[in-house]
């Protein structure tokens, strides 16, 4: 029998009445002759209201406890979803991840799965059952709770579709699949048949957060082919795989567009081996993520860095550096929250030249400012203000000729 996982997010399972239709589909998979296993998400807003939580109780929550609280969300959904099942006469049978042997490392609220034993639930889907397993959880060698991080539920279907040699996995989410551009900023964009995990990868940095970035990470190191798509109908959706010989038709897959990033500008630091390390060597010590860094040519031994973190942490980032500035010549930090960092993505871009030029002529043509530009093999971003990104990924779009028509 063909053996399929089915993932359903938090919006999917965001109410008994979505249970309920939740259930019908599983039923129906079950129904056409394949074994099924179910990953759930808790339900939409609960993992946050947990944190909330937390945080009223304690400043800073202990992370063993904290894992505590946050597995109960998906533990409801998981026994809603199986008692639905039961409720229209199917066999089925829900699982904490412990119980089907997600073993994890040890690290509290973003443990990573060391390795799955998959027999018990090999053993219920032989006994016809379907088996219904909690996402975002499992257990580590002291036996306690853990945590994959947020959005995890998406990691615990790929590591489990690997584990039981899965023919399938299908991530039913809110969406129609991965999109060419964000729909309801650029009206024009496409639902793409397929994505490599490459370019997936490269579009969720870039600000279109379909998935867990770990989960795709994990599915292209054990090649796992899954498939993205709706649970509010029946539309074929995205299937994400390696990347295959005639994708490379296509030159730019996708423009994405982020707002939440921050531009810091470190200026007048002196002009000599060491500042850079010392600047980026604070950052990491605070745990900032720093994203593009561009450094002017020097100037009468001063130069300027520039870098982005995302918005949230601008002003850790000016914390951070405040003690280090005297070092490198008492430079200053300001920081530009007022912009967007927008990115074409393509694995054709290995193979292809002329897209830098396309894109910034583009944007020439439309009069909008280049602010920074990086490049990684198949990607190129630029800063731009963020007043004029919508209509920028508009007219960007419409150039690589990703538009609908
Ligand atoms: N419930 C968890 C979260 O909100 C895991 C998930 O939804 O994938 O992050
Ligand atoms: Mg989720």
């Amino acid at each position: 029998m063909p053996r399929i996982v089915q993932k359903y997010g938090g919006t999917s399972v965001g109410d008994v009445e979505r249970i309920k239709k939740v259930a019908e589909r599983i039923k129906a998979t079950r129904d056409e002759g394949n074994e099924v296993v179910v990953v759930v998400s808790a339900r939409s807003g609960v993992t946050n209201e947990l944190i909330a939580r937390a945080k009223a109780v304690c400043d800073q929550p202990s992370e063993r406890e904290l894992d505590m609280l946050l597995a109960t969300g998906e533990q409801e959904t998981i026994a809603l979803t199986a008692m639905a099942l039961h409720g229209i006469g199917v066999a089925a049978v829900s699982y904490t991840g412990a119980q089907a042997g997600i073993l994890t490392d040890k690290a509290h609220t973003k443990a990573k799965i060391t390795t799955i034993n998959a027999q018990p639930i090999d053993r219920d889907l032989k006994a016809g059952k379907v088996v219904i397993v909690a996402g975002f959880q499992g257990i580590n060698n002291d036996g306690q709770i853990t945590t994959l991080g947020r959005g995890g539920s998406d990691l615990t279907a790929i590591a489990l579709a690997a584990a039981v040699k899965a023919d399938k996995c299908e991530i039913y989410t809110d969406v129609d699949g991965v999109y060419t551009a964000d729909p309801r900023v650029v009206k024009t964009a496409r639902k793409l048949e397929e994505i490599s995990y490459d370019e997936m990868l490269e579009l969720a940095s870039s600000g279109s957060k379909v998935m867990q970035s770990r989960s795709v990470e994990f599915a292209s190191k054990y090649g796992v082919v899954f498939e993205v798509r709706s649970s509010f109908n029946h539309n074929p959706g995205t299937i994400v795989k390696a990347e295959v010989a005639y994708m490379e038709k296509v030159v730019v897959r996708g423009v994405a567009v982020d707002k939440d990033q921050a531009k810091v500008i470190v200026s007048n630091i002196l002009d000599k081996p060491g500042s850079a390390a010392k600047v980026f060597r604070a950052l990491a010590d605070a745990n900032i993520i720093v994203d593009m860094i561009v450094q002017n040519v020097g100037r009468h031994g001063i130069a300027n860095l520039t870098f982005t973190v995302p918005q949230t942490d601008s002003q850790k980032a000016v914390k951070a550096l405040e003690p280090v500035l005297d070092e490198i010549g008492g430079g200053q930090v300001a920081v530009h929250e007022h912009i967007a960092k927008l990115s074409v993505v393509g694995v054709g871009m290995k193979t292809h030249s002329g897209v830098a030029a396309t894109l910034f002529q583009c944007l020439a043509a439309a009069g909008i400012n280049i602010d920074l530009i990086t490049t990684s093999e198949i990607k190129i971003s630029v800063v731009i203000s963020l007043d004029r990104a919508d209509e920028a990924a508009r007219l960007v779009h419409a150039e690589f000729g990703l538009d609908n028509t």
